[in-house]
């Protein structure tokens, strides 16, 4: 990464916090069966006048290494917690958002009274926010990993592994943690190959044996939703329904594809 933006970004976080230039951007969930919109995921963006849309991995790298990440997070959290008091005092159907947890969050703050204080600040039911976790963090920390996610757990609060299948060590993670969902990611698989096919049929049928719900993300054609629908997996995310967008237009995007919400 060039040494300039670096510096930009470990200059200008704060006051990018502060003045609202960091914002979660909302890409749409979709439940294959019925093809309606289930949920959001929140995706962080640093929208700057000079440099625009900057990306995750443009800056969280570097937040991480400052040891900075829960800050972005805390503010993300906020920010979507805020969109969902919105969106119910303005009679609309609120979708719950899941939101992206980093490793340093478990060791730099107590994300757990994060996540519960903002949700009780925005007085909003414990199933609106639903917490990602990067099956690669769980195999550092154990006990504190497994301490937190059980307090998410017993506090209501849905937790899903995300990038499943993409580290060496899912399988020992799914017998120890009890994940509501898995995502997988379909760039894991280059192609839809027959043993690609194959690999995702196995692993959704194991998921549903143990009684964990399936998301495949990054799903970028008609082809991968038809044949992800065929074998069971029950949502979607991907360029293919919608990227992540500010919340305004990600809905206005869904109703001009005649996609409805899940009520
Ligand atoms: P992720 O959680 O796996 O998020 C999915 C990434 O795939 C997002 O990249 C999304 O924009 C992208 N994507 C979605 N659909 C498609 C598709 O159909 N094709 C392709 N090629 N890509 C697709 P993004 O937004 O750049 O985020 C990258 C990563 O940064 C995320 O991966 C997540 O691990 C992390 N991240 C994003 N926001 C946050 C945040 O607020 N906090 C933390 N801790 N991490 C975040
Ligand atoms: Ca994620
Ligand atoms: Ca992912």
């Amino acid at each position: 990464m060039k040494e300039s933006l670096k510096q930009f970004i470990r200059a200008g976080f704060d006051s990018a916090l502060q003045n609202g230039s960091i914002q979660a951007y909302y890409q749409p969930v979709i439940r294959t069966i019925s093809g309606r919109l289930c949920s959001f995921e929140a995706l962080a963006r640093w929208v700057d006048p000079e440099f625009g849309i900057l990306r995750p991995d443009q800056f969280i790298p570097v937040l991480e290494q400052d040891k900075r990440i829960h800050l972005l997070d805390s503010h993300i959290i906020r920010e979507v917690c805020r969109q969902l008091r919105r969106s119910i005092d303005s009679g609309e159907t609120p979708i719950p958002v899941s939101v992206n947890l980093s490793r340093l969050d478990f060791i730099c703050c107590d994300i757990f009274s994060v996540v519960d204080q903002q949700v009780s600040a925005f007085q909003l039911p414990h199933d609106f926010l639903y917490i990602e976790i990067t099956e690669s963090i769980l195999g550092e920390q154990e006990g504190l990993m497994h301490e937190v996610v059980d307090r998410f757990h017993e506090a209501g609060y849905q937790v899903w592994m995300d990038d499943f299948g993409s580290g060496y060590s899912s399988l020992n993670m799914l017998k120890d943690y009890s994940f509501d969902e898995l995502k997988l990611d379909m760039r894991f698989l280059s192609s839809l190959d027959r043993r690609s096919r194959r690999i995702l049929t196995s692993v959704i049928h194991m998921a549903k044996e143990i009684d964990i719900h399936t998301l495949a993300e990054g799903v970028e054609t008609e082809e991968q939703f038809l044949y992800l629908r065929d074998i069971g997996c029950e949502k979607v995310q991907g360029y293919y329904f919608g990227a992540p967008m500010p919340y305004a237009k990600a809905l206005e995007h869904l109703r001009e594809k005649g996609v409805a919400v899940e009520l």
